[in-house]
């Protein structure tokens, strides 16, 4: 594949977990970067990224922007031919579901392409949805035609008020299929990443996988995960999924980006051998009733809905458009678990106080 470093690109999202890699994928291919981040004066947030910059043949510049303001990404764009937008928050627990997952979501991908669309520099968007934009819950794989998630699949089952992230990600998705439609100079392409895994860029990330694995650790789960499948994916092999969808000419289309069909406690487990002995790590699943009696209790965002649609459920997605189209190979799950697991050690997430 071909990198043409003629032109810039922009990323929205570029101080996020999976941003930062697709960043430093650039940067080392000497690509110029055009970042659009909400606080560009935050150099405690940007130092990762200026790491990678000063010894990398690709250079990166700052501009100030928000998913809610509109025609805030102008500067940014100008002059760009690829618009990797990434931006959209990735959290379980919110109290306003409307005003922090589905406004950034939905109005933050309107903005983007908004801007792509006043910009004639731009021949290619690349859209960071989510497997999520195709299943609601676990549940829904009863109705799809071959037991397997695909990319012909929707979501159809998520709402404002159940699986809210679920839900801004579909309504999202939609809205830029739809923008992308009623044009024909850029092209869209969209990435559907599962649940993603390893290690950041920022080894203090906010996004939603850093809780997931953070608790595999800190004895929040210590009496048993619960029975979720889910998919998982490694952050550098979804990378170059994005770097792939950009490049590459013919790439079109949605395209699961998933490594493997796996469990929380298949997840868990693959950290058994290396930090069994010093660290909490879960060796069991928690009884589906008892989850669905204590689960209002323990978290606003998982209510006995989601337990009911969800755990026990089978999971299964088919990656191989992913492999065939954008050439993606994907690493062990040990290996992302551990990277992952031993970054946090290291950057004393388990540490008290
Ligand atoms: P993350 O680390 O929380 O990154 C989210 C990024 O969005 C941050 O850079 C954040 O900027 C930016 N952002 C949030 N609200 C914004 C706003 N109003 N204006 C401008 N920027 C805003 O999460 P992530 O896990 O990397 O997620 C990145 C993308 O991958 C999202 O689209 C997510 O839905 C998708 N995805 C993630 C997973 C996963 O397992 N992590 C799985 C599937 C899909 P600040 O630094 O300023 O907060």
């Amino acid at each position: 594949m071909q990198i043409d470093t003629s032109s810039p690109v922009m990323i929205t999202g570029a101080t996020g977990y999976v941003a930062g890699w697709i960043v430093k994928d650039l940067l080392e291919a000497g690509v110029t970067v055009h970042a659009p981040v909400r606080d560009p004066d935050n150099a405690d947030k940007l130092q990762y990224l200026n790491r990678i910059a000063e010894s990398a043949p690709g250079a990166i510049k700052y501009f100030k922007a928000d998913l809610l303001s509109e025609g805030s990404y102008a500067d940014a764009m100008a002059g760009c031919s690829i618009v990797f937008h990434t931006a959209s928050p990735f959290r379980i627990e919110v109290a306003d579901p409307q005003k922090e997952l589905v406004d950034p979501a939905l109005l933050g991908t309107r903005n983007v392409l908004e801007e792509a669309n006043r910009t004639p520099s731009v021949q290619r968007v690349v859209l960071t949805s989510s497997c999520v934009a195709i299943y609601g819950d676990s549940a829904d794989l009863e109705k799809t035609p071959n037991g397997v998630f695909t990319e012909e699949i929707w979501n159809t089952t998520s709402s404002i008020d159940h699986q809210p992230y679920s839900f801004s990600k579909t309504v999202a998705e939609k809205e830029a299929w739809k923008m992308a439609g009623a044009q024909d100079r850029w092209k869209l392409v969209v990435i559907n990443p599962s649940l993603v895994l390893g290690p950041g860029i920022n080894p203090h990330g906010t996004s939603g996988s850093f809780d997931l694995v953070r608790q595999l650790g800190d004895g929040a789960l210590k009496a048993g995960v619960p029975d979720l499948r889910i998919g998982a994916v490694d952050v550098r092999d979804l990378s170059r999924a994005h770097i792939a969808a950009a490049y590459l000419s013919d790439a079109e289309g949605r395209h699961i980006v998933s490594g493997h069909n796996t469990t929380f406690l298949e997840m868990a487990g693959t950290l058994l051998g290396k930090y069994g002995k010093d660290y909490p790590i879960p060796r069991r699943t928690m009884p589906k009733w008892l989850i669905w009696l204590v689960a209002p209790m323990v978290s606003k965002g998982m209510t006995r809905k989601i337990v009911s649609r969800n755990i026990g459920h089978p999971w299964t997605a088919d990656n191989s458009k992913s492999k065939r189209a954008l050439g993606v190979t994907y690493r062990p799950l040990k290996e992302s678990m551990t990277d992952f697991f031993q970054q946090m050690i290291d950057s004393g997430a388990f540490r008290e106080g």
